[in-house]
């Protein structure tokens, strides 16, 4: 299951500065083993109103949300893909993540150098573009060479899949040449059975962070409006973020300081929460409860998951050993407002090995090992 983003962009566009806000209220890392321990990646805490909501109904001793890593991926220039800046190593950082969060430029502040002296959000997209193009190009060029040897063996008429892929290389092979990344052909199932094979960086599903001033949150501006536009064409999702502001909000100590603090400027919620619950449903994770005297706690499962593959998210021996769940939607809890009170309705239900889990159920597995 990937659980991590990277974040990517030019230097001096606010990378840091909202990596360290993101990762400001560090989750506490004992809880998830699988999590990497790296100064380049944070451990967030996935915002779930829904999980306070349970722990106010079945009060628990402890409350453990859910979380997605952020990767900081610093050092993509010019000449990336072939070898410049931290090059290569930087280009097998960016091909584990999941997802990437591109971190655009869209303020201008005379004081912040540009890499290009000019603020021009469209020409930086470009710049990182082509570098992960020209290095997804290798590998389709790779995979050209291999799939064309093969299909020689074979009569045209027998080559089937074969020949799917050939034209697909093609495609890919035009598109990445003019720096348009693989998310944006429109493909069938065949054909994106086979892109998925081939782990583009540039098929990965992408947001534009736009990190603006301040005022622009309210107003937008002419950059996000350019980078919307583009991020249209090629199947992009954009955030919009005031980076400064963001560092500030998260300096704070408590949640009430901080909603103070957002509406003193007129927002509603934090943009580094819109993003994080953004970047969660971009890797196609949903996340189940448990609710008990002990703990309440979120946990990530990916969609379309069977009970039996959730419950191994606890512990393997739940999956080995799966027996049944007793299952709710904790939105049967919120309404009918006990456990008791949703028994007596007949909302408790047993479930076997086939179900497959909702986001937002509240599970206790029966397992034997
Ligand atoms: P990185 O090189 O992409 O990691 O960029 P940094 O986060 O180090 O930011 C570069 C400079 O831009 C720093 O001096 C930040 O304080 C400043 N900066 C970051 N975000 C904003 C913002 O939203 N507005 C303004 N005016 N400056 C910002």
């Amino acid at each position: 299951m990937a659980l991590n983003c990277g974040i990517v962009g030019l230097p001096n566009v606010g990378k840091s500065t909202i990596f360290s806000a993101l990762t400001s209220a560090k989750a506490e890392a004992a809880n998830y083993p699988f999590c990497t321990i790296d100064p380049n990646v944070g451990i967030v805490n996935i915002p779930d109103k829904r999980l306070n909501k349970i722990a106010s109904i079945i009060p628990p001793q402890k409350i453990i949300p859910a979380v997605v890593e952020f990767v900081d991926i610093a050092g993509l220039v010019k000449g990336a893909s072939k070898g410049e800046g931290l090059g290569n190593r930087f280009l097998s950082h960016i091909r584990e993540v999941g997802a990437l969060i591109h971190v655009v430029r869209c303020f201008e502040d005379s004081d912040i150098i540009h890499v290009n002296n000019k603020i021009d959000p469209i020409s930086d997209i470009e710049t990182i573009q082509t570098e992960l193009a020209l290095a997804d190009l290798e590998t389709v060029l790779k995979r050209s060479e291999k799939t064309t040897k093969q299909a020689k063996s074979i009569p045209k008429d027998k080559q089937g899949k074969l020949k799917i892929e050939l034209d697909l290389l093609e495609r890919l092979k035009t598109a990445l040449n003019d720096s348009i990344p693989a998310r944006a052909l429109e493909l069938n199932e065949d054909e994106n059975e086979i892109l998925r094979e081939l782990h583009l960086i540039t098929a990965k599903k992408q947001i534009y962070l736009c990190n603006v001033d301040e005022a622009s949150l309210s107003n937008s501006n002419k950059y996000v409006e350019a980078v919307k536009e583009l991020a249209k064409k090629e199947n992009a999702f954009v955030e919009v973020i005031c980076g400064k502001l963001e560092a500030d909000i998260a300096a704070l100590e408590t949640q009430e300081e901080k909603l103070e603090f957002l509406e003193s400027v007129g927002l509603k919620e934090s943009g580094l929460d819109r993003l994080i619950s953004k970047a969660y449903e971009l890797l196609g994770l949903r996340t189940f409860f448990t609710a008990g005297s002990d703990e309440a706690r979120a946990w990530t499962f990916n969609e379309g998951d069977k009970a039996p593959k959730a419950a191994g998210v606890i512990h393997s021996d739940f999956e080995k050993g799966f027996i049944k769940a007793e299952i709710y939607n904790c939105e049967d809890l919120f309404a009918l407002g006990s456990e008791q009170a949703l028994k007596a309705a007949g909302k408790l239900r047993i479930e076997g090995k086939e179900y497959v889990v909702q986001d937002g159920d509240v599970i206790f597995f029966r397992f034997n090992v």
